[in-house]
């Protein structure tokens, strides 16, 4: 039996184990993990651990620990790093490999070698507050192979506004991406000295860092994976003062969106709708950001985005997938249905019918000269203003000698406007907005041209190649 598996469920746990194969260069599975593997990423995790940076940070992570206690760093650096190394390397002579059952916390699999509490474990109780634990025991039992794995974890740690990013997912794979993507930099500021702590990627939001995180994931899949990803991230600090805990969960169909959109042919509309999301909070609610004079990149580190956090709670993006002021799309329809098939799960026929009528009221636009209709679509207060003005949409065709109808009754009832038990929940906005969506793709020209468009500052350009394929 080997010591370690993959995904055996604990989070921190799982984080720690990712940490040992990828800080190893021959990158073994969990199941190859050995004694002398331990040794080895001990004897090199410690003084790493003991920089001043690390151990600055480590206090929001294991606070009390033999590196934050001021007298044992009193005795000089040389001292601590020798101190944790043996205290880490007697753990290795109580590891055993992993057996059929067992009451660990970690992996459920051995015997419990040490009751641990937050100083060992992030997010554990104080061993004093016996009424957090199981039985009133002092602290959460754990086995020698998982204490000291948790004590590598983090390594795989992300730092985001003061608190730190645990990632834990279905897929093996995604812990270990995460995890390389923090070890990486790590590594590649130590080999120029920069000993500045673990892994941060300047964003100060944890919706943000976590889409970042994404991002670099999908990189190392290099297109390869179908595999049907989840992601839990934990945001959390354990600070001696203030322990905090946010969760955030992105679905399988999420992900596999956010890799469509990273391909070259959407990759610059991706990045023009999530740019539309940033927004300052303030107490009033969500403001637009003023860039004057200041450096973009600077500003959406601190502000929050209401792309990604509506994805992450599972409210619709559609909205910022165009600019209503401008009247212009900030994508193709590609893209677009691309996210209403993947993350909405919408129908393609249902689609397919949206777009068609969204052809046929942007062509009767276009042949009245006028953008009354459009205007009138855009200000649609109710699901009856919306129907109405459909209905006029239908008169004008037929006064514009149109071959065919708008629409049937079926395409109606089941496609444009499908029925609901509650009549408020009507989803008549959202297929309002898709029609609108591609009339401002459709005609976004024409309005410029025949001064129907008031503002368009150009920073949602669309890429005009893509116009073509539809
Ligand atoms: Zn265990």
């Amino acid at each position: 039996m080997p010591i370690y598996e993959k995904l055996m469920g604990n989070p921190f746990v799982d984080a720690g184990v990712s940490v040992i194969c990828e800080w190893l260069e021959k990158l073994p599975q969990p199941e190859e993990i050995t004694i002398e593997d331990l040794r080895q990423v001990v004897q090199e995790v410690v003084p790493l651990y003991c920089e001043y940076e690390y151990r600055a940070q480590i206090r929001f992570i294991f606070p009390n620990s033999t590196l934050t206690q001021h007298s044992k760093i009193q005795k000089g650096i040389q001292s601590l790093t020798e101190e944790l190394k043996s205290e880490w390397l007697q753990q290795l002579d109580k590891i055993t490999d992993l057996d059929d059952a067992g009451d660990c916390m970690g992996c459920g699999r051995r015997s419990v070698d040490f009751r641990l509490k937050k100083t060992e474990v992030p997010l554990t109780g104080s061993g004093s507050l016996r009424n957090f634990f199981p039985l009133f025991a002092e602290g959460s039992g754990y086995c020698a192979a998982c204490a000291l794995a948790i004590q590598f974890a983090p390594l795989g740690f992300v730092r985001s506004g003061g608190k730190f990013l645990a990632l834990h997912s279905n897929s093996w794979k995604a812990i270990n991406y995460w995890t390389r993507t923090c070890i990486a930099d790590i590594r590649s500021r130590g080999s120029r000295n920069e000993f500045t702590g673990f892994f941060d990627p300047k964003e100060s939001k944890a919706q943000n860092a976590l889409f970042y995180m994404v991002r670099k994931m999908v990189e190392y899949e290099a297109d390869r994976s179908t595999e049907n990803i989840t992601m839990q991230v934990y945001s959390f600090s354990n600070d001696n003062r203030k322990a905090e805990l946010d969760m955030y969960h992105l679905p399988a169909r999420v992900f596999n969106f956010l890799r469509f959109v990273q391909r070259a042919q959407y990759a610059k509309n991706w990045y023009l709708i999530v740019r539309s999301g940033y927004r300052r909070q303030t107490r009033k609610g969500f403001q637009d950001i003023d860039l004057k004079n200041k450096n973009p990149a600077e500003v959406y580190q601190k502000s929050t985005n209401l792309v990604y956090n509506n994805l992450l709670e599972d409210k619709s993006i559609l909205g910022f997938f165009f600019d209503r002021t401008a009247r212009k799309t900030r994508s193709n329809w590609e893209l677009l249905s691309l996210y209403l098939k993947e993350v909405r799960k919408m129908e393609l026929t249902q689609l397919e019918k949206i777009k068609q009528v969204g052809d046929l009221i942007a062509k009767s636009i276009q042949e009245s000269e006028s953008d009354k209709r459009l205007k009138q679509l855009e200000m649609a207060k109710s699901y009856g203003e919306c129907r109405n003005i459909l209905r006029y949409v239908i008169r004008d065709r037929i006064q514009q000698g149109a071959p065919e109808p708008l629409f049937s009754i079926d395409d109606y009832m089941e496609h444009l406007f499908p029925a609901s038990d509650n009549l408020d929940l009507t989803p008549w906005r959202e297929t309002r907005d898709l029609l609108l969506f591609r009339i401002y793709e459709k005609l976004h020209k024409w309005l410029k041209e025949k001064g129907h468009v008031d503002f368009d500052d150009n920073t949602s350009e669309t890429d005009d190649n893509n116009e073509e394929e539809n």
